[in-house]
């Protein structure tokens, strides 16, 4: 079977490799049905993801297609998404349902170099969460964002009516404002140094849109609410800071998505944070729940995130999708990989392939 693997930084191949063992009684047989490219998979390729040790396969944003559950409990066929994070299930913050905060925890594709870009793997059955029918195929890895930006919409305590400026148009901040507005926000800003953003805000429905940065960025937020709720930040940087403690309303909240680098640090407006009683708030990853979130807007029609996917490759042409999300920023939000035989056979995986 086809697998991906990167076995140094920079070289991404696409390898022949023996079939996954049988699955034990607590495990699930998977076939691949897309895994989704995101900044993390970048930073693995270009050997600067601190979690990462090589070889590594790479792929966490994944929704597969049950081949044989040995409990019986999932019908084959049926499609399931990747919880690609697995925690000692022990400590203070697991036994509270914060996984995403357990010290022992790993994820698959990155600190766990067994990913899931393979046409078939093995996972245990708590990696695993049931999709409704037809929603795998509809929305496929694009799921995994929409978890992200759940968890990433309840940490930030938003409020109907509320209104919110997201920095940082890609994968993450777009689907934060998708869920920030199926969860009753007034209205979403965006910031983003590419230009070419514009489109894909037009195609989800979004008209506030500027490429202005620090002082700029805040007069423009001025012009356009006065101030805003939530400042959601993808960014992570000193100057995105300042903008969000510039443009705050009281009780305002800060919340930085950016994953963090080692030595990553931050300087705050603190005298802005205390006079105006501002929140800093980070959110990192996902729980279960949150993917149980994500996946009841997608079934309820909430959210529409097929914009979100830019292209699509086989398999075999994994080098080619990071190459493409690499050297192409400007025209790519996310970029899928599925296998070969399944590329143009929904919408989802009919996509453009330069
Ligand atoms: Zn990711
Ligand atoms: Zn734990």
């Amino acid at each position: 079977m086809k697998t991906v693997v990167v076995r140094e930084p920079g070289r991404v191949a696409t390898e022949d490799a023996a079939p996954p063992r049988e699955p034990e009684p607590h495990e699930l047989a998977l076939r691949l049905h897309s895994v989704g490219i995101c900044g993390g998979d970048l930073a693995l390729v270009r050997g600067r993801n601190p979690l990462v040790s090589y070889p590594v396969v790479p792929g966490h944003e994944c929704v597969a297609i049950v081949e044989h559950d040995p409990g019986g409990r999932l019908a084959t066929g049926s499609s399931v998404a990747i919880y690609p994070t697995a925690s000692c299930g022990d400590c203070r913050a697991c036994r509270a349902g914060r996984f995403n905060n357990c010290a022992g925890m790993q994820v698959l594709g990155l600190s766990d170099p067994r990913g899931c870009l393979a046409e078939r793997f093995v996972l245990p059955r708590s990696q695993v969460i049931p999709l409704p029918a037809g929603l795998g195929e509809r929305a496929g890895a694009l799921i995994e964002p929409l978890a992200v930006a759940s968890h990433v919409c309840d940490r930030s305590a938003l409020g109907h009516g509320d209104t919110a400026l997201v920095v940082g148009a890609g994968a993450i901040g777009l689907a934060t404002g998708l869920t920030a507005r199926a969860n009753g926000t007034e209205r979403v800003l965006f910031a983003d140094t590419l230009p070419e953003r514009v489109e894909v805000l037009a195609r989800l429905g979004f008209a506030d849109f500027t490429v202005c940065r620090e002082d700029d960025l805040i007069a423009w937020v001025k012009e356009r609410t006065g101030t805003v709720d939530v400042v959601f930040d993808t960014v992570g940087l000193t100057s995105t800071a300042a903008v969000a403690s510039a443009v705050l309303a009281g009780g305002g909240r800060y919340v930085t998505i950016a994953a963090a680098k080692p030595g990553h640090r931050i300087e705050l407006d603190y005298q802005a944070f205390y006079e105006r009683e501002l929140t800093l708030v980070s959110s990192r990853n996902y729980t279960p729940a949150d993917f149980r979130s994500a996946i009841g807007r997608l079934e309820r029609g909430e959210v529409d995130p097929l914009p979100l996917r830019t292209a699509v490759y086989g398999l075999s042409g994994a080098a080619a999708a990071f190459h493409e999300l690499l050297e192409h920023p400007e025209r790519n939000v996310k970029v899928l990989i599925t296998p070969d035989d399944l590329l143009g056979t929904t919408p989802l995986l009919t996509g453009v392939q330069r």
